[in-house]
């Protein structure tokens, strides 16, 4: 028998080797293998079995990439036995492995390296294991009644204990142990004020096993968690309840012989109870035996979503998120694997957790940006999320208050179903938004302030009533950029097309793409001048603003600076819930998910700053980032007010924003997409070409671009370069692709990088269904 093999290489081509006939029997699909490769012993992914009469074809293997090709076909020249199998258990189910080669074939991407986006690397490390220590038992029943231990089967072998033989201490610490049903020697030590040695002394006559066994490292380890029981659900909660559980068949055709469940976009205005709508139907599906995955923004992957799914499933419930141990990822992994946990809550990667029987997928939030990988390979874990529907047939639920255009537009032509619902729970009303218009504000104060006037005394209001204030600015830092006062030259990063961004707690100057620093300068370097002002704000500033005008006010910053510490993410948020604070200030880490009931205020800093992106989304983005703060207020009884800052308070995007009609905006922000040929009515990618030098950089983006016009079916822009047009050094010059489908994209890419292969000293990297144009 020959297997393949993806190795990771990323050589985007598959190995084969011979099985010899005593592994005949034991090798499978989705197994890690350990193969011989060049003069190494490599591991990688059995991805097909075959009989040995196709051995002559195994040479018309076609791989994407082939540079490499002819060099190492050598290497594989003579087909060699596999060594071993690294893990019994597959990795991959026949159904992953389709779904990993749907993603390869998608993104354009080498299988092995979408292989690896699907298994935490703490899971691959050759030494990763279970966690071990020495667990206590007591025997059975020796010494309360030592006759029955003749007729016992367990520890027969070793000599009868007899009462008479322990001490008093011994026989007391026994009872103990006996009573708490055994436990880790640590943890009995501490509890019974005992030692290793007397513990010792007790297996020595028999009485106890001290034996290591796995111990879990568990993620929410010493966090409450108060179980919680399922709300009685209204109306619309329970019509979109009803219509997860009982999917219609997919009239779709997704070239698939099998009838599918179609996807659900669940659209509920924030606050309206999705998240117990999520439980209630993963509870149905744990009742049939079937498991569910809920996928969350990074940044709303707070210990308080993870609380909500936990109190309500327990230990059924998997947690996997960055700042998880490798210890703890690996066992939460397996617990995964082994059907222990039933429930996984996580973000984008946690679409590949391998449940056992899938019953459903839950995309909260389901327009994140932080769905899309920006890294190889370039998937969206939504789009991730409705092709394991498909191969899994399962069920799958897409929720969010403002859906994003291609997600509202398969609502609107049938492709998905769409279960809405429009108000909030217990009658609570939609905050009421005021605009405010920075114009006019200026003129009163000469330049614009950081708080306007009317915002300023609706926080004293809720400080007076001792409610609760969220305040939004996406930027983090003191300010945006310091300017010489003298000849107007701002400060940049040597390494990219950026400003760098004062920091006033270190007061230093970083640069936010490539994480730079330095001491600001005592003089400008272009006119030499010592006076510099500081333009534009940032959090830091803000806050800084804010304790002039409330002194005894509690402030507290959430940001990517105040919350580098592992915890005190948690910390802060579970402070401001606690009322420990009455203003909590930050940036985009506070606009999703949070649940205050005693926030009634909310206040947009800026709106502006996004809707000036050089984006095509960036109308779209400013209203979800509205509707969203916005939607933190008054989300219990008592009403919540929002105030949004902006220089156009007549803009169409803020006004629908404001009064949360994401209807009317969508509507019209699909009328100028189909008329510009912009998605959803089109398939949209980029392509971005780096090199140290911006003119090689330039000359491939240039002979990509002109190439790609030749195939057909394709709108191929010039090259450009981007709103960033250098990083860390590099030059960057992006290539837009338009086409009716992906796949002409993807052949046509595939055709260039083959015809015209790039040096070795320019980077390429093509992104289909990019959700940044920078
Ligand atoms: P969304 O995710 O739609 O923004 P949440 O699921 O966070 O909304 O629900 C908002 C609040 O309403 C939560 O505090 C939740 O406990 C509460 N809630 C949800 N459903 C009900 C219900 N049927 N009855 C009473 N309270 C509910
Ligand atoms: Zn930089």
């Amino acid at each position: 028998m020959l297997v393949k093999v993806a190795i990771d290489l990323a050589l985007d081509r598959l190995f084969t080797y011979e099985v010899p006939v005593d592994l005949c029997q034991e090798v499978r699909v989705g197994q890690l293998l350990r193969v011989p490769f060049g003069h190494r012993e490599a591991r990688g992914f059995a991805l097909e079995l075959m009989a040995e009469a196709i051995r002559s074809d195994i040479d018309s293997l076609a791989p994407h990439s082939s540079t490499l090709n002819s060099q190492l076909s050598t290497l594989n020249y003579k087909i060699k036995p596999i060594l071993g199998i690294a893990d019994p258990a597959p990795f991959f189910s026949p159904a992953m492995l389709k779904l990993v080669r749907w993603i390869a074939d998608y993104t354009c991407s080498p299988i092995e390296m979408c292989l690896k986006a699907a298994v935490p690397a703490a899971v691959l490390k050759p030494n990763a294991k279970p966690k071990e220590l020495l667990f206590v038992e007591a025997c059975a029943g020796r010494v309360a009644c030592p006759q029955t231990v003749e007729s016992g089967a367990l520890g027969a072998a070793r000599p009868t204990v007899e009462p008479s033989e322990l001490t008093a201490y011994q026989k007391e610490l026994l009872e103990n142990i006996r009573r708490v049903g055994g436990g880790w020697v640590q943890q009995l030590c501490r509890e019974f004020s005992t030692t290793p040695t007397t513990l010792r002394a007790l297996a020595a006559k028999g009485a106890v096993t001290i034996a290591p066994r796995a111990q879990r490292r568990d993620p929410l380890a010493g966090r409450s968690v108060v179980p919680s029981k399922p709300l009685l659900l209204n109306g619309m909660q329970r019509a979109a309840l009803d219509r997860i559980v009982n999917p219609q068949p997919s009239t779709t055709n997704y070239q698939l012989p099998t009838t599918n469940y179609q996807p659900i976009l669940l659209h509920g205005v924030t606050g309206s109870g999705k998240t117990e709508v999520y439980l209630q139907a993963i509870a149905h599906e744990l009742d049939y035996g079937r498991g569910a995955i809920v996928l969350v923004p990074e940044i709303s992957l707070t210990p308080q979503t993870v609380r909500r799914f936990a109190s309500r499933f327990g230990d059924k419930v998997a947690v996997l998120h960055s700042a998880l141990s490798d210890g703890e990822r690996y066992d939460e992994w397996h617990r995964i694997r082994t059907g222990a946990a039933r429930v996984v809550v996580g973000p984008r990667s946690a679409v590949f957790a391998p449940v056992k029987d899938l019953g459903l997928i839950v995309v909260d939030e389901e327009h994140d940006t932080s769905y899309k990988q920006d890294e190889t390979p370039r998937y969206n874990a939504r789009d991730v999320a409705v092709m394991r529907g498909v191969f899994e047939n399962c069920k799958v639920v897409l929720g969010s208050a403002t859906p994003s255009l291609e997600t509202w537009f398969n609502a609107q032509r049938g492709k998905y179903a769409l279960a809405s619902m429009a108000a909030r729970v217990a009658g609570h009303p939609m905050p009421t938004v005021h605009l405010v218009n920075l114009e006019e504000e200026s003129e009163a104060y000469a330049s614009a302030p950081i708080f306007s006037k009317f915002l300023l005394d609706a926080i004293a209001e809720r400080n007076r009533r001792g409610e609760q204030t969220i305040l939004f600015l996406n930027r983090r830092g003191y300010s945006r950029v310091l300017e010489c006062k003298n000849c107007g030259c701002v400060i940049t990063c040597p390494n990219c097309s950026v400003a760098y961004t004062y920091h006033s707690a270190d007061c230093c100057l970083r640069c936010h793409v490539c994480g730079g620093w330095t001491p600001p300068p005592v003089s400008c370097p272009d006119c030499g001048a010592h006076e510099f002002s500081y333009t534009g704000v940032g959090t830091q500033r803000a806050e800084l603003a804010l304790r002039k005008c409330f002194p005894h006010a509690r402030i507290l910053r959430m940001d990517a600076d105040s919350t580098a510490r592992k915890h005190s993410h948690d910390d802060i948020l579970s402070a401001f819930r606690a009322r420990e604070a009455d203003v909590l200030i930050g940036t985009q880490m506070i606009a999703k998910g949070l649940d205050f009931p005693n926030v009634t205020l909310v206040g947009v800093l800026n709106a502006d700053a996004s809707l000036n992106m050089p984006d095509f989304r960036a109308a779209e983005r400013t209203f979800q980032l509205i509707a969203q703060v916005s939607g933190r207020a008054g989300r219990a009884e008592k009403p919540g007010e929002v105030f949004i800052q902006t220089f156009h308070p007549d803009d169409f995007t803020i006004r629908s924003a404001a009064e949360a009609a994401f209807g009317r905006f969508a509507a019209a922000e699909l009328k100028e997409r189909r008329e510009a040929g912009l998605p959803p009515y089109v398939k949209f990618a980029t392509a971005l070409f780096r090199a140290k030098e911006g003119p090689l950089a330039l000359r491939w983006a240039d002979l990509y671009a002109k190439s790609l016009a030749k195939y057909p079916g394709l709108t191929v822009s010039e090259a450009v370069p981007p709103a960033l047009e250098r990083a860390e050094g590099w030059f960057r010059y992006q290539v837009q692709i338009r086409a009716l489908a992906s796949k002409r994209i993807a052949a046509a890419w595939r055709w260039v990088v083959h015809e015209r292969p790039v040096p070795k000293d320019v980077r390429i990297a093509l992104d289909i269904d990019a959700v940044h144009v920078l």
